[in-house]
């Protein structure tokens, strides 16, 4: 049983969840069946872990949704909010500058790759997503190449859920409702899904090639290829193979498109390094972060580009060369403390250094699950783990859909004392970085007991 945090005033939870029920609009969930289940109302964090209303301590196995580094309440980004609470808690962008926004985007110059000089602002993933595809658009626009309109896509990709981010994406689900009318004009080139591929066995890079060849076909109307850097992650946690990116940056430099790189989930150190890219030495053109960017505290988004992109929006005033964009809470002073004190961090207590024994282990316990009977496939890259789960092994026949065998571990794990949220039947772990070896071992230890209990 989950311990419990002695509290000395208990909010009314029976009150809560009606409320809930009658006034709360869950998002990317299916409402009539969330509510039929015993709801989860979350009172506070400390470290990696959550307590709920009554008092019940939970393991944050996902990290709060992919965002928490160093864990909850962390002394040192509580206080770098506060003090800035003390100064000022929102002004504007627009006319205007702030103090810890200029050293968040010279701090993020510093560490991202080579390159990326500017930063645009934004609020969340999505927005940062959309900020690059409005940018990438614009630039070809200003550069005289008025026919360049189409997007180059992954199948499986999830790249947020705003309309243009949701026309980059590749997950049939998310998309197939708004793609008739909605959504931009895109192609979809095959993702590396080797557990699913018809050709593992044969394996060639077909998949690569068939992106190349889409660029090469599309190569006058494309404006960018736009991935997640050796991990897609809500597409079900499906790794790239080794070089698989640096060809995709060789195919977007010989045919002149623009490479987008989306490290919302893989940056800020989830794959082992402080972003995916790092593994392949590459540099996009346009590189999005957000969720761990301010530590997994407070809503903060950016766009990184590069000298020559920006250099196309500089001109008269009667240009009209301004990136028409910007949301009012852009570098938002409060996130961006958080994010200053999260950077440092990242430097001072050398998170990324420390944080390989941890995937060591990891690595090690996950290869002790290869021969269970129903573990398809595991895929790590670092902190990002996917544990698809199937019927058959040998088959890998995957489990009916309405049986929701993810979801079951979900409820499995809770009772066991962990907070886990799947893709459909592709058991996520994605701890914070700050984990301890013996809580990652309770971790892994309540994942494979609750993975047991729901696929018995
Ligand atoms: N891109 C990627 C790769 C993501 O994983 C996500 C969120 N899971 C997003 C974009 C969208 O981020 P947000 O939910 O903050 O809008």
């Amino acid at each position: 049983p989950a311990a419990r945090e002695n509290y000395s005033m208990y909010d009314n939870y029976h009150e809560l969840v009606a409320w809930d029920h009658a006034h709360l609009w869950h998002p990317f969930t299916q409402m009539q069946g969330f509510r039929q289940e015993e709801l989860l109302i979350i009172r506070s964090g400390q470290g990696v872990y959550l307590y709920d209303i009554h008092g019940n301590r939970y393991l944050d196995g996902v990290s709060s949704l992919w965002t928490n580094v160093h864990g909850h309440r962390h002394p040192e980004l509580d206080t770098a909010i506060k003090e800035q609470l003390g100064r000022i808690a929102h002004t504007t962008m627009l006319g205007l500058a702030n103090v810890p926004a200029i050293q968040v985007a010279r701090r993020l110059v510093e560490i991202t790759p080579p390159g990326l000089d500017k930063v645009f602002f934004s609020d969340n993933g999505s927005t940062a997503v959309e900020a690059a595809l409005k940018i990438a658009y614009q630039y070809w626009q200003l550069r005289g190449e008025r026919q360049r309109r189409l997007f180059i896509r992954l199948k499986e990709a999830y790249h947020g859920d705003t309309l243009g981010a949701v026309s980059v994406g590749g997950i049939r689900l998310f998309h197939w409702i708004f793609k008739d009318l909605l959504l931009l004009p895109t192609a979809e080139a095959p993702n590396p899904y080797c557990y699913r591929c018809p050709e593992q066995q044969n394996c060639q890079g077909q998949c690569l090639q068939a992106l190349e060849a889409l660029v090469d076909a599309r190569r006058h109307e494309t404006v960018a290829i736009i991935l997640e850097p050796v991990m897609q992650g809500a597409g079900g946690m499906i790794p790239q193979p080794p070089g698989y990116l640096k060809k995709v940056r060789q195919i977007a430099d010989h045919y002149k498109v623009l490479l987008i790189a989306d490290e919302v989930a893989t940056g800020f150190g989830r794959t082992g390094k402080m972003f995916a890219c790092e593994h392949e030495g590459v540099s996009p053109d346009l590189l999005c972060l957000a969720k761990g960017l301010t530590g997994g505290y407070l809503p903060l988004a950016a766009t990184l580009a590069t000298e020559d992109i920006y250099q196309a929006f500089l001109g008269e005033f009667a240009d009209f060369k301004a990136f028409f964009h910007g949301h009012t809470y852009t570098g938002n002073p409060l996130a961006a403390a958080a994010a200053l004190a999260s950077l440092r961090l990242f430097e001072e207590q050398r998170v990324i250094d420390h944080l390989q024994d941890k995937i060591a282990y990891l690595t090690t316990r996950l290869a002790e699950w290869s021969q269970h009977p129903h573990i398809g496939d595991i895929r790590q890259r670092g902190f990002m783990v996917g544990i698809e789960l199937v019927l058959d092994k040998n088959t890998k026949e995957p489990y009916p859909a309405k049986e929701r065998r993810g979801h079951q571990v979900t409820l499995a794990a809770r009772k066991l004392g962990a907070i886990l949220r799947p893709l459909a039947d592709v058991v996520v772990l994605m701890p914070p970085l700050s984990i301890s070896l013996d809580e990652l071992k309770s971790l892994l230890d309540i994942t494979i007991q609750a993975i047991d209990q729901a696929c018995q």
